[in-house]
């Protein structure tokens, strides 16, 4: 097994690396068991190769971004979701309270706020809250290819301690960009962010990105072709927040991160990966994450900039 046995020696190779912290922000994360370790390569014929912690289950967390984005483009058309939503890498970390001057606009759909607005903006007509996560749930898991679950206790502790994302909210409710509660909007937003996926999941996930919008092991095209390119992009530009140009230099996959420990990337019309590691640098990413990606990336020629 030529690619599980690489997979190990990687997975060997980062276990000494114990820099980083859990998230402490949320307190059930902060109670994760740190030496978690996994990675995962779903291929797009659906074929998976993992090692390590690969079905431990985790909460996607910002790693939901990209795909709610994905849905809102997909059920609203790329003008109203625009209009509300830049692409402009912001340069900040993932929680900065900045909007664009003047529109009030979030700079790009990875940030917090920009990621707040797109949950607005999921499904094909306006929903009430509660249907709005039910459309975000069932979403996800047509990219996931199995039915996904939300992680209660997770996203309570989020909730009590929400206050820097309600300050979000309530400066895009002033802006008019969000035109409701802005309450039930976040609390919609870290219901998504608290939705349970294992390092399998993600890289199938990742696969559907990678696979033109079409899940590799249900068939079902989950979003259309345009949408993943859009997503791909911000992705690659936006995707690893203040970090993002290191990564995009030195990694050169489009990719995301979420603070519970998991990241993914995917190449079109190759693989989708993902990692997973609680501990995080200074950015929110995962510390062994990152060098699992710095790894595969030079070893396999995975760069996008690179001829393979
Ligand atoms: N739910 C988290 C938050 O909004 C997600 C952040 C992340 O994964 N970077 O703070």
């Amino acid at each position: 097994p030529i690619i599980p046995d690489y997979l190990a020696e990687a997975l060997r190779d980062v276990e000494p690396h114990t820099s980083g912290e859990p998230a402490g922000y949320i307190p059930e994360l902060a109670a994760a068991d740190p030496e978690r370790l996994g990675a995962a390569f779903a291929m797009i014929d659906g074929e998976v190769y993992g090692a390590g912690d690969i079905d431990t289950e985790f909460t996607i967390q910002s790693i939901s971004k990209p795909f709610i984005y994905a849905l809102a483009l997909s059920d609203r058309g790329f003008a109203p979701v625009l209009a509300k939503v830049g692409v402009e890498p912001s340069g900040e970390a993932f929680n900065e309270i900045s909007l664009e001057s003047g529109t009030g606009r979030p700079l790009n759909p990875m940030i917090n706020a920009g990621a707040i607005t797109v949950h607005s903006l999921a499904g094909v007509e306006d929903l009430n809250p509660r249907e709005r996560v039910e459309r975000v749930l069932h979403g996800l898991s047509a990219f996931a290819g199995r039915r996904l679950e939300m992680d209660e206790a997770v996203c309570a502790s989020e909730m009590e301690h929400a206050h820097r994302n309600l300050a979000i909210a309530h400066m895009l409710r002033n802006h008019n960009v969000l035109t409701e509660d802005p309450r039930a909007i976040v609390d919609g937003y870290t219901r998504q962010c608290s939705v349970l996926v294992t390092t399998r999941d993600l890289a199938m996930m990742a696969a559907t990105l990678a696979n033109r919008g079409t899940n590799p092991l249900s068939g079902e095209q989950v979003v259309p072709e345009p949408v993943v390119r859009q997503v791909l992009s911000v992705m690659f530009s936006c995707g690893m927040y203040d970090a993002a140009g290191d990564w995009a230099t030195q990694v050169g996959i489009p990719a995301k991160s979420g603070v519970a420990g998991g990241l993914i990337g995917a190449l079109p019309g190759q693989i989708g990966i993902a990692t997973f590691s609680p501990r995080l640098d200074g950015h929110g990413n995962s510390v062994r994450g990152v060098s699992l990606f710095e790894r595969f990336s030079s070893d396999m020629g995975l760069h996008v900039m690179e001829v393979p």
